[in-house]
């Protein structure tokens, strides 16, 4: 049951991510979600906590690509201001945007780690695949009406992952 919706981590924030770890497993390119996960929701600024941790990572070898569900023109500015590519028009969970991400990165899917902040996007699709998934708490509560819903259930389900012990940190 859990297969699919248990990320291989679960942190506070891509600030927790390990990279050396990361190296260690063969992992290259990082795939990340923008809303919530890389910045606020809705928000293109960018703060110099996040411009060091895409330098470092740079820095440790890893390729970096966004994939969002947000409109394509939002995604294009921030991808711009970040210097990330990004896949634009994605539906995830969906299995498109995903592979669409590794042919940017030009990576295979054990090569490839995924980062996100919801379990039925971001997770689901990511796990799918095989990837290598981190899920991280959303940066903020303003979101989407919709996801504001939908988060009701993920709570639940990661307050069980966190009772059996199934989420693990680096
Ligand atoms: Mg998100």
């Amino acid at each position: 049951m859990w297969k699919f919706l248990l990320p291989d981590f679960y942190v506070k924030d891509i600030f927790q991510i390990d990279f050396e770890y990361l190296k260690q497993k063969s992992i290259k390119a990082i795939l990340i979600d923008l809303d919530n996960t890389l910045l606020p929701w809705n928000s293109c600024e960018i703060d110099d906590q996040l411009i060091e941790w895409i330098r470092r990572g740079r820095e440790e070898g890893f390729k970096f690509c966004i994939v969002s569900n947000n409109r394509a023109h939002r995604i294009k500015t921030c991808s711009e201001k970040l210097g990330i590519p990004a896949v634009t028009g994605a539906f995830k969970p969906g299995k498109r945007v995903f592979l669409k991400g590794m042919e940017i990165t030009g990576t295979s899917v054990k090569e490839t780690a995924f980062v996100g902040d919801q379990l039925f996007t971001d997770v689901l699709g990511a796990k799918r695949l095989g990837m290598m998934v981190i899920l991280v708490r959303p940066i903020s509560d303003r979101e989407f009406f919709w996801t504001k819903i939908i988060r009701l259930l993920e709570r639940k389900l990661i307050n069980l992952m966190e009772r059996k012990g199934l989420l693990k940190k680096f």
